[in-house]
């Protein structure tokens, strides 16, 4: 019988295995290998494949998290990603004291409603949730005011799209009467005169 001594196919196969794993680890570190095993799984945000590869890594400045740039080697986009040590969770300090983790799906959602039949791309949106996300990573160690990420949403949209960013603000702004809304536009409507004149 081939396999009659057992001991010896099982050191036949751990010393493969070592070596295979080995082997990965050695192409993976030279960029030849890429496997979402050694980068951690991690599916595109625009085809949901996942098989990606790691570009740049870098680790923000609190060492907590890690920001790598990803392309996919489906659809060939590139997209951002920020790895979080579970343990240090940023935390969204909201109206009246209450505290919830910080979820990225929530910025990304308040833009889709405000983008929603816009000229605007799914990448343009993942852009600005990286964006504000890698930015508050990085300024922020263990809370942030809720009404700070509120201003950066429009911000960003305010550059965007005018349409999203009236969209978004007449709900996160919470107007109550049209004056408010006025007063809330007016700086962008200069801008737009200025631009036409
Ligand atoms: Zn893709």
């Amino acid at each position: 019988m081939v396999y009659s001594n057992l001991s010896s196919v099982i050191r036949w196969a751990s010393i493969y295995w070592i070596w295979t794993i080995a082997l990965r680890r050695t192409l993976f570190r030279c960029g030849l290998y890429i496997n979402s095993y050694w980068t951690g799984e991690m599916k595109c945000p625009f085809c949901r494949v996942d098989n990606d590869r790691v570009i740049d890594s870098r680790s923000s400045q609190d060492g907590f998290s890690i920001r790598r740039r990803r392309e996919c080697l489906a659809c060939e986009r590139r997209y951002t990603t920020y790895e979080h040590l579970e343990a240090a969770p940023l935390k969204v300090v909201k109206k009246g004291g209450i505290r919830e983790p910080f979820q990225r799906d929530k910025i990304r959602r308040g833009l889709e409603q405000a983008c929603w039949k816009r000229p605007i791309s799914d990448h343009q949106i993942e852009a600005v949730v990286s964006a504000i996300e890698g930015e508050l990573f990085e300024m922020f160690e263990s809370e942030v005011d809720s009404r700070y990420i509120g201003e950066r949403v429009m911000e960003q949209l305010g550059k965007l799209d005018q349409v999203a960013y009236v969209r978004f603000a007449s709900v996160y702004r919470e107007f109550t009467d049209v004056r408010d809304f006025v007063d809330e536009l007016r700086p962008m409507l200069d801008t737009e005169k200025r631009k036409s004149r």
